[in-house]
Parts: structure tokens; C-alpha cells; sequence
């Protein structure tokens, strides 16, 4: 059997790595520099003529590791034109926001433009309107819903060089159809790279279509945990991610660490188990908080009623975890429901084996002007929820006293 006739689940456990002693499980190579036996093996690493590592912030063990499961993951089961196996190369980051930025200051120079989605993570559509324009890099933004509104911009802008989006995004879940996206951005001779940290390979494979880079916060799903910050950048074009990707990624020295890593790759085994308890969980709660009395409305892409139910439903395994509802009574309700939360936690991020809750207009939004954050989506009532992995029967019930 080759890695390209195993299943997802079994290619998420057997991960391989290099150890000398037979080490079951890869060990963490916890060194910052690696010795030469002579000046000129030194020589030879640093020509690349020797594949030995040299020093942590180029390259380790551990976090290479980590780094080539995922890219594994993400290129599973797809092939090239000529029917060979699609291979991806990918740098482990320090976290999702360096593995964006290593992306973007990698492939954009001065004059160049990138072309986004409005809805974006907060840290990414910041880096792109407040960081870019420093190194003389342009912003564009389009929901890329339009066929023909995209084609427009891409036609009357040749300095776009990179496109990129999430799906599904904050806050509404929207979906963008990414074969349409690759479809008329490779008409155009553009790069496109695709934020996967919701859908995670196992959901979702930017690849198969053709896109150019895929990246992910690992902080969330891909740990699954919420016991390391980290990110990975992972790329098709193994030149680009052998030279000026990586280039990028030891000059900026964003490079993740062994111990960081050896726990996503913990985290990655049991990566198809829970999301598809994760995806479970959150369509039975999405069910029951649309039928809820106090819910004005579910923002969920695995309800039939949501706009992008048949993108996501095309593109997506399953529809996620995370969700957002907004609560009748604003504000002032949508804290006290919080508040009342016994098993839910409450806190931000996504992707651990616990719900998470957050309440983004008193919490991480709530330096947005109001007019301003209600443009974006942010409404009062507005509450985000990453679906854990508790017994369904205990979460609806704690959702339910809450809201009570
Ligand atoms: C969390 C997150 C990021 C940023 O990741 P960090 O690990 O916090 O730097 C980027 N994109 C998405 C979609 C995220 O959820």
C-alpha cells in the first residue's frame, strides 16, 4: 500500500518522522543548534548538499514533522494532471498570525496587490490594511459571491498577485465557492491561498481545487487542545516553499518550537474523531437553538436556511463547529446568557475539545465603534460558539437553562 491508498484516519496516525533510535512516537528534538563532525560536512549542510539540520530557527526535527503531517493532510488523496500524487511542502509557524503574514511578505512586493474577503480574521484583515500598505502593498477587498464583479476587479487591477479568503468565515459563517475563485483567478494568472483553520484538512482540501497555499492557525482544530499557540504555511510549489518561503520564514524567525509541535502531532491523531464529534455536536445544537424562542438567528452553514448552505455542502465534509447566534434581546441578554453558562466555557478562540463561548461586542470587538462593528456583522446580541465534544444531552441542557 502507498500513502496515496491509506484513509485520511489512518495517515493521521501514522505520521513519520526521522530518529535515529527507533523512537515510537517523534521524539522532541529540544536543541537549538546541531553539530558538524568537520568544517566540511558544515560546509556541506550549509550548501545544502548534506540534508543534516544546522539550527532550530532554519529547521528541526520535530516541528518538520509536524510540519509534513499536515501537508500530507492537506494534499490526501489528490493528484496532478498526470496522476501523480499531489505534494505540498509546509513551514511550522509560531502561530496562525505569522504563518498569514510569512505567506503574504513572501509572495507581494512593492506595487503589488492582494484581493480579499471583507471577512476576514481580525488579525489578517489588519495586517492587510495597516502592514501592507508600509511595504507599499495594496489592499483590495470583494466578497467573491459575484462572478462577475470578481472578474471585473481582477481584470481592472494587473497589480493583484494573491488572492485570498477563509470559508466558512467569521462572523456569519459565509462560504466562498473556491472552484469558482481558482477558476477565474488562474484565468488571471493569480496566487491564491485559502485560511483553512476552520475546516481543517479533514473537512476541507483548498488543494483538490487548485489553489496555491494553504494555511491555518494549528492553535485551533489541528492541536485541538488549547494547549499551544502555533500556525503552519503549507505550499504546492515546492521550489517557492524550498527558497524565498522559507527564506522568509528564517529571516522574519517565526518558527514554531519542538515541544509546540509535538503536541499538534498528538493533536492531528485524533484530528478525524473530532470533528466529526465536533460536527455533530454543533449540528444538534444549531437545530436546537433555531427552534429557540429567544434566538432571532442561527448564522450556521450546516442549516439548510443559511445563503451558502449548497457551497458549503459541495466543498465541506461536514459544516464545522463553529457558529454564531444572535439573541432577541441585544445586549444586555446576550451577557446574561453568558453569565448563566455552567459546562460552556467562556472564553475566545475555537477548536478545543470544550465549547468554547464568547461574546464579541463586550469581548474581543468591543473597541470597534458600535456603527463600525455592526457593519462587519458584530451585532449586540451576537454570541460565537465553537462546538466541543462534551455529551450532547449535557450541552443542550446547559444552552437551555441559559437561556431560560
Ligand atoms: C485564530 C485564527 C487565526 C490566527 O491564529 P493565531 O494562532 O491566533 O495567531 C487566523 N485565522 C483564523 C481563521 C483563526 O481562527
Amino acid at each position: 500500500m502507498t500513502r496515496n491508498d491509506i484513509d485520511f484516519g489512518t495517515m493521521a496516525i501514522h505520521q513519520e518522522h526521522t530518529d535515529g533510535h527507533h523512537a515510537h512516537l517523534a521524539p522532541i528534538y529540544a536543541s537549538s543548534t546541531f553539530t558538524f563532525d568537520s568544517v566540511e560536512q558544515g560546509m556541506r549542510r550549509f550548501s545544502g548538499e548534506d540534508a543534516g539540520y544546522i539550527y532550530s530557527r532554519f529547521g528541526n526535527p520535530t516541528t518538520d514533522a509536524t510540519a509534513q503531517a499536515i501537508a500530507d493532510l492537506e494534499t490526501w488523496h489528490i493528484l496532478n494532471p498526470d496522476g501523480s500524487p499531489l505534494r505540498a511542502r509546509a513551514l511550522l509557524t509560531s502561530s496562525g498570525q505569522s504563518a498569514m503574514s510569512t505567506l503574504f511578505i513572501s509572495c507581494l512586493n512593492a506595487g503589488d496587490g492582494i484581493l480579499a474577503t471583507p471577512s476576514l480574521y481580525g488579525g489578517t484583515h489588519e495586517f492587510i490594511t495597516k502592514m501592507l500598505p508600509k511595504f507599499g502593498i495594496k489592499a483590495f477587498f470583494s466578497d467573491m459571491t459575484d462572478a462577475d464583479e470578481l472578474e471585473k476587479i481582477l481584470k481592472d487591477k494587473p497589480e493583484i498577485k494573491l488572492i485570498h479568503f477563509e470559508s466558512p468565515a467569521n462572523p456569519t459563517m459565509q462560504c466562498i465557492d473556491i472552484k469558482l475563485v481558482v477558476e477565474l483567478g488562474k484565468k488571471y494568472n493569480k496566487l491564491i491561498s485559502v485560511d483553512n483553520t476552520f475546516s481543517t484538512p479533514y473537512l476541507q482540501q483548498p488543494f483538490k481545487y487548485g489553489v496555491d497555499y494553504v494555511f491555518h492557525s494549528t492553535t485551533k482544530f489541528l492541536n485541538g487542545h488549547g494547549n499551544a499557540i502555533g500556525g503552519v504555511l503549507v505550499g504546492r510549489d515546492l521550489t517557492a516553499m524550498e527558497t524565498y518561503v522559507h527564506q522568509t520564514h528564517k529571516l522574519l524567525g517565526v518558527n514554531s518550537n519542538p515541544f509546540d509541535a509535538f503536541l499538534v502531532l498528538q493533536g492531528i491523531k485524533t484530528l478525524p474523531l473530532r470533528m466529526e464529534q465536533h460536527c455533530r455536536n454543533a449540528m444538534d445544537v444549531a437545530m436546537f437553538l433555531d427552534q429557540h424562542p429567544q434566538i432571532a438567528q442561527v448564522h450556521y452553514n450546516g442549516l439548510p436556511t443559511h445563503p451558502d448552505y449548497e457551497i458549503s455542502k459541495k466543498q465541506m465534509r461536514h459544516a464545522g463547529s463553529v457558529m454564531s447566534i444572535e439573541l432577541k434581546d441585544g445586549y444586555d441578554k446576550a451577557i446574561d446568557f453568558v453569565n448563566k453558562l455552567q459546562i460552556c466555557t467562556r472564553a475566545v478562540s475555537i477548536g478545543t475539545v470544550d465549547t468554547l463561548v464568547s461574546h464579541p461586542a463586550s469581548m474581543s470587538h468591543a473597541g470597534i465603534p458600535r456603527e463600525i462593528r455592526l457593519k462587519t456583522g458584530i451585532t449586540d446580541g451576537l454570541i460565537r460558539i465553537s462546538v466541543g465534544l462534551e455529551s450532547i444531552d449535557d450541552l443542550i441542557s446547559d444552552l437551555e437553562q441559559a437561556l431560560g
